[in-house]
């Protein structure tokens, strides 16, 4: 019998009917956001508790069945991506709020509440998750945590990671490691939580979180400004930070391209400057905390650290310029686009991006098409490639070159969030040592003996002795 059938035939009686999809129920499901295929998977489980997770992951183990963990399909580095050979396991159905706790601030979700939900949730108790990021709406909480998602309040918060206190996980033979910590502090041994976070699902199915929640800002003050040259970017950072007091929120940096294409409609400031920065400061006072804010960019006008500023007087003007930044569709229209999430010092980012820009071009000439813009305060830079008219596959390991190669001298990383998936594992090398690489390699044959988690995913996985 083939292990496909023998998978059904054990774990349906088990999971019930409603947790076993075959056929068009999978082929019919989109492969992922912003991409036009489909999953391809033969079998899909989507157990409705941690049982079941361990039950679909202890049966395929002992099979050595690959298994392909999906939470909302928002990953844009093709960790997700199954073969017709793989079995997914889905965690939408690990969909509960379990507790919100709000004098200790935690809350305990499972790992396929989506994003948005939980914030609301926790808002509903005065309180925030910090974690936010484009596609709070689609994402999960279990996917933010196997990514170890970054987002627009990493500068303040920091990344998924510094939100979560503790979780659960099911290994591969189906051992559920409850590690479900609900305080700051615990240095009691090994911070197994750690091992899971950003492991991108080699190590473990993430099935629930204990999440850290702070006090929530009821100010919002956001300004889109417009420096002439990078200099004035560095140094309006460094003043933005200083003067608000660690209320600096997010620091979102556009180039003139990226501005002027997503503001063809209406611009709210002027094209032609060099820079665009999306700033926003959170405070509980709010005419103290505006007073400020104002004044900072007073000053910041004054010392000549910027050109332009335009400070949203309503909800709907933030919106409006969040929908900017965040409008990064656009770029993607021609069809041999390729996004990227690089990471280096803020002090190499002009010259950095100059470089892809002299190398693109020296490979396509004026077919090339470059647009830049990030969470510039978190040393995060993303790049949109147009190569001409040819379909990504045909121009995808030149235009790398262009992009991941000059990372290597200025200690930059191929990827600052999204992670290395199946797309970016063969430039791991740029930005991890050999030392480090078999190490990761070592941890996942501990823990994955059969490899069947996520197979392939960051670096290929050494077969066990
Ligand atoms: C519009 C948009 C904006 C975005 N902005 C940001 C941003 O600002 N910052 C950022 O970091 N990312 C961003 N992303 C990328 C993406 O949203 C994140 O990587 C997110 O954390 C993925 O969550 P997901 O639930 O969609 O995971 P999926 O896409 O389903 O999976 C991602 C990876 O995690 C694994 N995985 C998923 N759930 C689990 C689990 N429970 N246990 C173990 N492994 C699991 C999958 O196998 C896969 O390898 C953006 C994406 C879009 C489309």
């Amino acid at each position: 019998m083939n292990i496909h059938r023998a998978l059904l035939d054990q774990l349906t009686p088990l999971l019930g009917a409603d947790a076993v999809l075959t056929g068009a129920d999978v082929s019919g499901r989109a492969a992922g956001i912003w991409r036009k295929d489909f999953v391809t998977a033969a079998v899909l489980f989507r157990p409705a508790n941690v049982a079941g997770v361990a039950a679909v992951l202890k049966a395929c183990n002992e099979r050595g069945q690959a298994v392909v963990t999906h939470g909302g399909l928002t990953g844009l580095a093709e960790g997700a991506l199954a073969t017709v050979d793989d079995v997914v396991l889905s965690t939408e159905r690990l969909n509960q709020i379990e507790h919100i706790d709000p004098v200790n601030r935690v809350m305990r979700v499972q790992a396929g509440v989506p994003l948005q939900r939980a914030q609301e949730a926790a808002e509903k108790h005065g309180l925030q998750l910090a974690l936010d990021l484009g596609a709070r709406g689609s994402c999960t909480v279990g996917g933010n945590a196997a990514t170890n998602a970054g987002g627009i309040n990493v500068l303040r918060y920091g990344m998924a990671r510094e939100q979560i206190l503790g979780l659960e996980a099911v290994l591969a033979d189906g051992t559920v490691v409850s590690s479900l910590n609900q305080m700051l502090k615990n240095n009691a041994g090994y911070d197994l939580k750690q091992l899971f976070i950003g492991s991108e699902g080699t190590l473990g199915v993430i099935t629930r979180l204990v999440l850290r929640l702070r006090p929530l800002p009821t100010g919002r003050e956001t300004a889109l400004l417009a420096c002439k040259n990078f200099e004035q970017v560095v140094a309006l950072l460094a003043h933005l930070e200083g003067g608000l007091g660690g209320g600096l929120h997010a620091f979102e940096l556009m180039w003139r391209n990226f501005y002027e294409l997503v503001t063809v409609d209406r611009a709210p400031l002027d094209t032609g400057h060099a820079y665009y920065v999306l700033a926003e400061a959170r405070g509980n006072d709010r005419d103290a905390d505006h007073e400020r804010f104002v004044n900072v960019l007073h000053q910041a006008t004054q010392c000549h650290l910027l050109e332009d500023a335009l400070v949203c007087k309503s909800e709907a003007e933030r919106n409006e310029l969040w929908g900017l930044r965040e409008n990064v569709e656009l770029t993607l229209e021609s069809a041999s686009a390729i996004i990227f999430d690089v990471s280096l010092p803020l002090t190499e980012m002009e010259a950095y991006v100059q470089q892809v820009e002299q190398r693109l071009t020296r490979e396509w000439g004026g077919q090339a098409r470059l647009w830049v813009f990030g969470h510039a305060g978190d040393g995060n830079l993303h790049l949109v490639v147009a190569a001409g008219n040819q379909p990504q596959d045909v121009v995808r390991e030149r235009v790398e070159r262009c992009v991941y190669e000059p990372l290597q001298k200025i200690g930059g990383s191929v990827s600052a969030e999204h992670g290395v998936g199946l797309e970016k594992k063969k430039w791991l090398h740029v930005c991890r040592n050999p030392a480090e690489i078999e190490l990761m390699q070592r941890m996942k044959l501990a823990l994955d003996p059969r490899g069947i988690l996520n197979p392939g995913r960051i670096f290929d996985s050494v077969p066990a002795e």
